[in-house]
């Protein structure tokens, strides 16, 4: 069905911050400068970021994407994605003799790092995330004997834990701020001695997307939320959306826009998960435009300023610390 014309203004509300964040960026800057510096093939394990337009925007220039390291040749050159891999992986290489370059999003990393310190002084890890993501795979690879996995707080009174005196509890970095709240009161009530610092392992990014939508939503008849499926804080733009009572949608493009979507939308929130580029955005706002007068409105809620360094081997001379 084609989009339908409209003769009154519509508004299109966008808030900020949206799209790209820090992690995805240096992931993405990898894998560009690698393609520039050294040729295709350049290996990545699993997608860099959980979009598909990256990935084949990266796949079309001569990167080749794989699942596992036995997909990889011995003399390749891997990169691993922003979401981290279990040492494990990293001592699968160190085998093989791989050269790798590590993209994980340096907040990513800090969870691991925690991780392995609470392991190290002897408490069992509760990782609060989602079963299967990449994230949450490479987190529990830290400490896989002493990690536990929880969903929701509907797990935690069946839980059983070998100390209830040593535990730290760590989250996945793209949940929902509340939803990340919630299960960690939960844990501390079952648990008063656990350790842990409520929703702070929920990155700057993927709470800064939230708090965005969420000054906005009230205002919209529709939400539209740029990323794709596999996007974790993407997903949760959506969650949000639809636990305010607004329509919400997650799309990959402007192309995925369902026309009956726009029917009695005059208010339309559009926004992006941290893994989507910002054209796409552009994209779906021309696509409005197209149809009928637009009023287009940015709605900033904060200014993000992060940045993250490259790995030491792809800086500039001048920036690398001597070793
Ligand atoms: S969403 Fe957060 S954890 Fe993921 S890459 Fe971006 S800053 Fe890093």
């Amino acid at each position: 069905m084609a989009l339908k014309a409209h003769d009154t203004v519509r508004r299109v509300l966008l808030p900020a911050p949206r799209s790209f964040c820090a992690g995805v960026e240096r992931a993405i800057e990898i894998v560009e400068r690698l393609l520039e510096d050294h040729g295709p093939p350049v290996y990545v394990r699993n997608q860099i970021v959980h979009n598909a337009h990256v990935v084949a925007d990266l796949e079309a220039r001569g990167a080749v994407f794989v699942g596992e390291l036995d997909e990889v040749p011995d003399d390749a050159l891997v990169v691993f994605s922003a979401h981290g891999v279990a040492p494990a992986v990293e001592r699968e290489a160190a085998a093989r003799g791989l050269d790798t370059i590590d993209a994980t999003c340096p907040l990513v990393a800090k969870v691991h790092a925690e991780a392995k310190r609470a392991a190290e002084g002897g408490d069992t890890v509760i990782l609060i995330g989602h079963e299967g993501h990449e994230e949450v795979v490479g987190t529990i690879g830290v400490a896989p004997d002493r990690t536990l996995l929880v969903e929701s707080t509907a797990e935690i009174a069946a839980l059983q834990v070998p100390d209830p005196s040593k535990l730290t509890y760590l989250s996945q970095t793209t949940l929902a701020v509340a939803e990340v709240e919630t299960i960690a009161e939960a844990l501390k009530q079952r648990f008063p001695q656990i350790k842990g610092q409520g929703a702070e392992d929920i990155c700057y990014a993927t709470s800064n997307r939230q708090a965005a939508v969420a000054a906005v939503v009230n205002e919209a008849d529709l939400v539209l939320v740029l990323g794709s499926a596999n996007s974790s804080n993407s997903n949760r733009l959506v969650e949000l959306s639809t636990s305010a009572g607004v329509a919400a949608h997650l799309i990959e493009d402007a192309e995925a826009i369902d026309p009956t979507w726009l029917e009695n939308a005059s208010t339309i929130a559009v926004t992006a998960g941290a893994s989507a580029p910002p054209r796409l955005v552009d994209e779906v706002v021309q696509a409005l435009a197209a149809l009928g007068p637009v009023e287009i409105i940015e709605r900033v809620h904060t200014r993000e300023t992060q940045e993250f360094l490259l790995p030491q081997r792809l800086r500039p001379t001048a920036q690398r610390r001597p070793s």
